[in-house]
């Protein structure tokens, strides 16, 4: 898809400021100015006197010589009594003046007083005063975007943090992700050692991981370490009813960063803005590619030595519109993914840094029963248990307290709700089936924990697998194995009782989905073949179902995967009930002692497995 460019980069808009509001001052003045030198030299000098001082003057022919003025007369006396011998006085409506300036012989003249100065002031004082209010006004509300517009500003809230008080240091089990922005750390701390050498910095880096990962914490630790100012919004932010509004709000908090340079803008939930581009007839989603339009466009526009760094999360990186990531803009992708068994621990120990904990807690057996955590889940964890500790008053947190928030976390708040007696037998089955096909199969997790307790929404019971160490790869016999054990609640029902319930509908999704992949994906299937089978992007680190689409094959292959997701299940599901058949004796004993307890350890498991005979049907 072609991304178009938006012409007019950031530098075209600083001509459209309004003008500079100093050229009227000057103006208004040197009016001043103009009026306070006229009302001086217009003003009569010399010594007031009143009307009828002058009056009498003039008849005591004392006065030589007047200019009457419209308003003023000014005149000089004849002869010197104390310096100065200039008056004036103001006149007042008088027929006979010119009468009694003959009779005393006093030369006279007309002083004509110019009228211009009010004039033009009665019309410009006006105008001036108005266009005074006017940008007032304007630098009130607008600002360098003026007038209309300029409430995309205000609600927009866009400020730097100046002082952000978090560092690496309050981030773990993200090492990898940490190093590699160190690096950014270290431009924005000297950025001009890096460009002089003619380096190309980053512009741009996108946090890809899962929800709850650390990524805005990240985000945050980069802008704390490097001391630099920080500006976050969310993508949602961007994105309003007008048209209009979001393109602004970019441009805007771009204009805004450069005047803070070195600094970073943060865009959290980019793919709130970023999706992609489509075609639609509707063109309804006018605004979003206007506002991501104007994001392509400020990114490009900026000047790379400014220092600016623009950091956005994501966790769907699969939706964003590929413009996004193209180089010279979100080029540098970081993958914050969840702490693996060393770094959920390190994630504990931040979080329970305020928090008093008996001695005999014991976080590295925390991190290991809560694999598939993300950092904010541990941190919730952590919460959690000392709320509960602090309902039962107790002076410290200690193990139970975690274990039942794990527990929690895991399932859901325990519910009261009845279950009979007929259901409890064939949950029962169905999680002992789990467990024994589990223990029974080579490298599987060890069962930690089978629990018949109704916990949550939909989850009647669970057969907890501790892991004993994090895996990155699977092998086939791995897979098969593990959709083995998820089909081992259905097969003990089945083994069992004779019968099938509804309870296997997740184990069934999920042995599924399993299967899919490794036809489609792995490559693990023998009628298929290495071939890839592209199932559209899927949403790599969020659970939420992507629409179903279908690669490019055809019906025929259509056919052969269905066949042998078909058939990798039946060889998962066979294998599960040979394993319970032959164990059949086992899975009633640990089913009655489930029923017993509700809850049973692994180690209990594992001892009545070792007591077991195997028995052949
Ligand atoms: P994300 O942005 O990836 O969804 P957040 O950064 O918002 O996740 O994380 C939410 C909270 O969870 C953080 O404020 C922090 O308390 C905790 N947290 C998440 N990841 C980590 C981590 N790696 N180390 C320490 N705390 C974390
Ligand atoms: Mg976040
Ligand atoms: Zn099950």
């Amino acid at each position: 898809m072609a991304s178009p460019q938006i012409p007019g980069s950031s530098k075209d808009k600083r001509q459209l400021t309004t003008p500079k509001p100093t050229a009227l001052w000057w103006v208004l003045g040197a009016l001043l100015l103009l009026a306070i030198g006229q009302a001086f030299f217009m003003t009569p000098g010399g010594r007031q006197i009143p009307y009828s001082e002058f009056k009498s003057l003039v008849r005591g022919g004392q006065v030589a010589e007047v200019a009457v003025g419209d308003t003023h007369i000014r005149g000089v006396l004849k002869k010197t009594e104390s310096g100065s011998n200039a008056f004036s006085t103001t006149r007042i409506d008088d027929p006979k003046l010119v009468e009694d300036l003959d009779q005393a012989g006093v030369k006279y003249s007309g002083e004509l007083v110019s009228r211009w100065l009010p004039e033009i002031l009665s019309w410009v004082i006006p105008i001036l005063l108005i266009i005074g209010l006017w940008t007032f006004f304007f630098r009130r509300i607008g600002g360098a975007e003026g007038g209309v517009m300029s409430f995309a500003r205000s609600k927009a809230k866009i400020f730097a943090e100046d002082d952000v008080k978090v560092s690496f240091q309050d981030v773990a089990g993200v090492d990898e992700a940490a190093q590699e922005l160190r690096e950014i750390v270290e431009f924005l701390k000297n950025p001009r050692k890096y460009t002089t050498l003619g380096g190309k910095i980053p512009k741009g880096v996108l946090l890809v991981g899962p929800p709850g990962t650390g990524k805005t914490l990240l985000a945050r630790a980069v802008a704390g370490e490097a001391k630099v100012p920080f500006f976050s919004l969310s993508g949602s932010e961007f994105v309003e009813m007008f048209v209009g509004v979001g393109a602004a709000r970019v441009r805007d908090l771009f204009s805004q960063a450069e005047t803070k340079a070195p600094c970073i803008v943060f865009i959290d939930e980019l793919d709130a803005l970023g999706k992609m581009r489509v075609q639609s007839p509707m063109g309804s989603h006018e605004e979003r590619e206007q506002t991501l339009n104007q994001l392509l466009a400020e990114m490009d526009g900026f000047d790379p030595r400014k220092a600016i760094i623009i950091m956005a999360a994501t966790n769907r990186p699969e939706v964003l519109d590929p413009a996004l990531l193209r180089p010279g803009r979100f080029d540098r992708q970081v993958l914050v993914d969840k702490p693996d068994i060393r770094g959920r621990e390190a994630v504990l120990r931040i979080h329970v840094k305020n928090v008093k904990l008996s001695p005999a807690v014991d976080l590295t057996k925390i991190a290991a029963r809560t694999a598939g955590f993300a950092g904010a889940d541990l941190a919730n964890l952590v919460n959690e248990a000392a709320l509960l500790a602090a309902r039962r008053d107790k002076t410290a947190v200690d193990m139970a307290d975690f274990d039942e928030a794990i527990d929690r976390l895991i399932a859901g708040l325990e519910k009261k709700r009845v279950i009979n007696s007929k259901e409890r037998e064939i949950i029962a089955y169905h999680e002992s089936g789990h467990a024994i096909v589990a223990s029974a199969l080579e490298g599987m997790d060890p069962v930690h924990k089978i629990s018949i307790v109704a916990r949550g929404f939909g989850a009647l019971g669970y057969t907890m697998q501790l892991p004993t160490e994090d895996r990155y790869l699977m092998q086939k016999q791995d897979l098969v194995n593990q959709m083995t054990v998820l089909l081992g609640g259905r097969s003990a029902e089945e083994v069992a009782l004779g019968a099938i319930s509804t309870g296997a509908q997740n184990d069934l999704q999920r042995a599924t989905d399993l299967a899919r992949s490794m036809v489609t994906e792995w490559g693990m299937s023998d009628k298929l073949g290495l071939v890839h089978f592209d199932q559209g992007r899927r949403a790599r680190f969020l659970d939420v179902p992507m629409p179903l689409e279908r690669g490019a094959y055809s019906e025929d292959t259509a056919q052969l995967i269905d066949a042998e997701v078909k058939s990798l299940l039946n060889q998962a599901h066979n294998e599960a009930r040979r394993i319970l058949s032959e164990q059949r004796d086992l899975l009633e004993r640990v089913t009655r002692r489930l029923l017993e307890k509700e809850v049973m350890e692994g180690a209990e498991l594992r001892e009545m497995i070792d007591n077991a005979v195997p028995q052949t049907t």
